[in-house]
């Protein structure tokens, strides 16, 4: 990995931040297939997503992780 992700914008590091969605973990569904036995009846792979803020300007992007 090249260290911290940084805003587009400002060129600085983004900061972990929380999320909140009052119904839960905040995940990615992907097409890509599960590894586990979800995949043989249809329920596709889900990522864990990495919320990371600007301090400057607010931006505020998500990474999904593997
Ligand atoms: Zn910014």
């Amino acid at each position: 990995m090249g260290g911290d992700p940084r805003c587009p914008d400002c060129d600085v590091a983004l900061e972990e931040a929380d999320l909140y969605t009052g119904q839960g973990e905040f995940r990615v569904r992907t097409e890509d297939e599960s590894d586990d036995v979800l995949a043989a009846v249809g329920v596709t792979k889900t990522l864990d997503v990495v919320p990371r803020r600007c301090p400057e300007c607010g931006l505020v992007r998500f990474y999904a992780t593997k």
